[in-house]
């Protein structure tokens, strides 16, 4: 079940507050307050999915490529497509997610 009060469902409702990179109507990004890069970028959907899993099985194709393709815009946006960049994305205990709404990380700026 997802959980309403989980860090980034208050981000998403402007209760705390983030260093937005880029927003639409069905995604935000914005940077990692940890940063584990010189770049760190965290990417989210809008609506209430807790995992990869819970995103890609339960949102129907048109979200799911928007949010992807929101991706690919950021890292356009970043200027990283030529040197590169990692996407990762935890999922529950033995992936070491921390925050239960599905999110990617973009690492860049250094190897
Ligand atoms: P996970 O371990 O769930 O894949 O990653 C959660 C990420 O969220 C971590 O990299 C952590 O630094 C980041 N994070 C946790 N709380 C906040 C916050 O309040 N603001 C921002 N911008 N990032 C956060």
């Amino acid at each position: 079940m997802y959980d309403n009060e989980n860090i980034f469902a208050k981000i998403l409702r402007n209760q705390i507050p983030c260093d937005i990179v880029y927003e639409d109507e069905h995604s935000l990004f914005f940077n990692d307050i940890h940063p584990q890069a010189k770049i760190h970028v965290l990417g989210i959907p809008k609506d209430p999915c807790i995992d990869f899993s819970d995103f890609i099985i339960n949102y129907d194709e048109n979200k799911i490529s928007n949010f992807f393709k929101s991706i690919d815009l950021v890292i356009t946006k970043l200027k990283i497509r030529d040197k590169g960049y990692r996407l990762i994305t935890n999922s529950g205990i033995n992936g070491g997610q921390e925050v239960p709404h599905f999110h990617i990380h973009i690492l860049a700026g250094e190897k």
